[in-house]
């Protein structure tokens, strides 16, 4: 059966899907010539007001939607069904929006592959909280029942509309859950992080339950992450991250990859981590990350190398994979993936140092040289202004709006506790 509307949507610099919704019968026309959008839009702040930006009251996009990215959620009896679909931002003749995040990240995969003929595979793990199913058996097949069948129903659909759901589990945290998808094509990963988080809520909805991606819902509780997991082939499919003879089994194009990535890394974390509570995920012994390091199989690495198995005969290379752990749900899944792409382009093409691959057992001691994550919103945001190579990838609108747009949700909870803090940002996220 058909979904009575079809809704358009773009994800934006607070991290939010919005979009315009049409009847479905007019999916065909909207297929060829889009939606209107307006450009001030990408000035919203995670609470619903404007940030100052250069684009005021004047301005006209189109939504333009990807077919691949459509999913079809099913209505029941009380409640219908909708087709949600991506779209890119473009000018009026068609041509890309220099301020669209999805085509920041798709600009960022064509360079890395024209410059050097690497294709990246990505998966986005997430971990959310649903409050209303709070217990305290982490990982327990009791809390896994109690989320029921809100669970099943969440893989089943996952799976109906193509997203590939790999694990469901619920997680250390009081009410918290995870759920993992298959890695694919980093474009489609990309995509598949911001439709998973809407029919994750949509289903909740439909269940009168409350859930939260938000970094912390509560300072003295656990985090929820979103773990970003790649993985490079190079022009002839060959994966080019794992070599047995290098440290950690990470090959030398791997290392400087991951150079890139470390180097700039205090200012990436104002895209992956860029909400005013992110930074009170961010430190150590929360097994989010402890320090700007890359490290085998550490949980308290920003780039940690992932474990590999024999069992069952299988490949270690084909499983060979980097985690990038600094990130979390209040982002843009486009932006991340493209900031982690540009840097890690950085990195294979100039000459940077390959870096130092941390054991697993590494000690807190050893790692008292290792640059820290920046401590606030705040210091990112600097960084990130003063980062001239990680500036210089975007277009200074979108740069300069983004910076407004975090400013003002900085602003916004200013004079807050962090409780109080954390709840603001729970409520939006
Ligand atoms: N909840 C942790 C985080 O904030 C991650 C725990 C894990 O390794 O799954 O990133
Ligand atoms: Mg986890």
């Amino acid at each position: 059966m058909h979904s009575p509307t079809v809704f358009v949507a773009t994800a934006d610099l607070a991290g939010q899907v919005r979009g315009r919704s049409v009847p479905s019968d007019s999916l065909d026309r909207v297929l060829r010539r889009g939606v209107g959008w307006v450009p001030a839009n990408l000035a919203l702040s995670s609470f619903g007001t404007i940030a100052p930006n250069v684009f005021g009251s004047t301005g006209d996009l189109r939504l333009m939607p990807d077919p691949a990215t459509r999913v079809d959620i099913p209505g029941t009896d009380d409640d219908p069904g909708v087709s949600l679909l991506l779209a890119d931002q473009v000018l009026l003749d068609g041509s890309p929006w220099p301020c669209c995040p999805r085509t920041f990240a798709r600009n960022a995969l064509a360079e890395l592959r024209e410059r050097t003929g690497l294709v990246v595979q990505a998966s986005f793990e997430h971990e959310f909280m649903a409050p209303d199913l709070v217990d305290e058996r982490p990982f327990s097949f009791a809390r896994h029942r109690n989320a029921e069948p809100f669970g099943s129903e969440l893989v089943g659909l996952l799976d109906t509309v193509g997203l590939q759901p790999e694990n469901w589990l619920p997680e250390y945290g009081a009410g918290q859950f995870e759920i993992t998808l298959e890695p694919t094509d980093a474009l489609l990963a990309a995509d598949r992080a911001v439709l998973l988080k809407e029919l994750v809520r949509d289903l909740a909805r439909r269940h009168g339950q409350r859930v939260s991606f938000a970094p912390l819902l509560d300072p003295a509780g656990s985090g929820n992450g979103v773990h970003v997991h790649l993985s490079l082939r190079d022009a002839e499919g060959r994966l080019v991250l794992h070599d047995p003879s290098g440290a950690g089994g990470l090959s030398d194009l791997g290392q400087r990859f991951a150079a890139g990535v470390l180097a700039h890394a205090r200012a990436l974390l104002a895209f992956t981590a860029p909400s005013p509570t992110s930074y009170l995920r961010l430190m150590p012994c929360r097994w989010s990350v402890g320090g700007v390091f890359l490290a085998e199989r550490n949980r308290e690495a920003l780039l940690r190398i992932c474990p590999t198995s024999t069992v069952g005969a299988a490949d270690p290379t084909s499983q060979y994979n980097l985690e990038f752990r600094a990130a979390d749900a209040t982002a843009n899944p486009w932006l991340v993936l493209g900031v982690l792409i540009r840097a890690g382009l950085q990195g294979l093409g100039e000459s940077y140092t390959p870096v130092h691959v941390w054991p697993e057992d590494v000690t807190e001691t050893e790692l008292a040289e290792v640059p820290a994550l920046p401590r606030s919103l705040d210091e990112a945001l600097a960084e990130l202004e003063a980062d001239k190579i990680v500036s210089s990838w975007f277009h200074p609108d979108l740069l300069a709006t983004h910076l407004a747009v975090k400013r003002a949700e900085l602003d916004e909870v200013a004079g807050l506790s962090d409780r109080e803090r954390c709840a603001r940002i729970a409520n939006a996220h």
